[in-house]
C-alpha cells in the first residue's frame, strides 16, 4: 500500500469509523453509514406514539399529561425519538463531549424516522437550532442542534434559520431543579431582526428534551418575534 493510500484509509477511518461507536465491536459494513451495531441499536429505547403527552411527548397514560395540564406551554407539541439513557445518552454524550460529530447524520436520520413525528415535519417550513451560548461554542467548536438541523434539513428539505441567538452566557442547565432551570432561562434568548421566521412555522431543533424550560423559552422569543407557530424536536427527552 503507498503513503497516499495509507493517508487516505487513515482519513476515511475518521470519516466512517469502522467500529460501533458506543462498544467498539467491528463492524461487518464498512461503507456506508453503519455507527452502531445492531446490539446496541437494539437497546435504543423508542418512544412509541401511542403512549405519550400529546403536547409535551413524555411517556404518560394519560394525555395530556399531569405537568402540561397545569402548565401551558409557548411550544405546541415537543416530540423526542428515543428515552435519554443508556446507548442514546452515550451518543449524544460522543457528539457534544468527544466531538465525535459524525454521530450527528445517523442521529439526526434517527430523529426524523422515528419522532413519530412526520405529520408536523411536513408543516414546518424553517428549522432553528437551539443556540449554544458564545463560550460553550468556542469550547466546543460547534452546536450540535445545528449539527442535527443541517442533517435534518438536508433530508427534508426545509431551510435552516440561525437567527435566534442567546442573550447572555447562562450557567449549564445539568445541574439544577426545574424551578431553577426556568429562572435561569428566562429571557435568555431573541430573535435577530430581519428574521424571516415572521408567520412561520417553526420546527426548534436540539439533541435533549429535558424539563422543556429551554424549548419552552426559546418558542417564547419565536412567537415574539412574529413566527405562527412553534413544534419541538429532539432526539432524546428524559423519562
Ligand atoms: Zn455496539
Ligand atoms: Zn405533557
Amino acid at each position: 500500500m503507498n503513503k497516499f493510500s495509507l493517508l487516505l484509509n487513515g482519513l476515511s477511518d475518521l470519516i466512517f469509523p469502522f467500529s460501533c461507536a458506543v462498544c467498539h465491536k467491528g463492524l461487518e459494513v464498512r461503507l456506508g453509514r453503519q455507527y452502531l451495531c445492531a446490539e446496541c441499536l437494539g437497546k435504543i429505547r423508542l418512544i412509541i406514539k401511542e403512549d405519550i403527552c400529546s403536547c409535551c411527548g413524555k411517556k404518560s397514560a394519560i394525555s395530556p399529561c399531569m405537568s402540561c395540564k397545569e402548565k401551558k406551554h409557548y411550544f405546541k407539541k415537543a416530540r423526542s425519538a428515543g428515552i435519554y439513557d443508556g446507548v442514546l445518552k452515550e451518543c449524544i454524550h460522543l457528539l457534544k463531549y468527544n466531538k465525535k460529530t459524525y454521530l450527528a447524520r445517523p442521529l439526526g436520520k434517527f430523529l426524523i424516522d422515528l419522532a413519530c413525528y412526520k405529520q408536523d415535519l411536513s408543516k414546518a417550513e424553517l428549522l432553528v437550532p437551539v443556540p449554544l451560548d458564545k463560550r460553550r461554542y468556542r469550547e466546543r467548536g460547534f452546536n450540535q442542534a445545528q449539527l442535527l438541523a443541517a442533517v435534518v434539513s438536508k433530508e427534508i428539505g426545509i431551510p435552516i434559520s440561525t437567527s435566534l441567538h442567546r442573550t447572555r452566557n447562562a450557567p449549564s442547565q445539568t445541574q439544577l431543579s426545574h424551578q431553577e432551570r426556568l429562572k435561569n432561562v428566562k429571557g435568555l434568548f431573541k430573535v435577530a431582526r430581519n428574521n424571516g421566521v415572521i408567520n412561520k412555522n417553526i420546527l426548534l431543533i436540539d439533541d435533549v428534551f429535558t424539563t422543556g424550560a429551554t424549548a419552552d423559552e426559546c418558542a417564547r422569543a419565536l412567537l415574539t418575534a412574529g413566527a405562527q407557530g412553534v413544534n419541538v424536536l429532539t432526539v432524546a427527552r428524559s423519562e
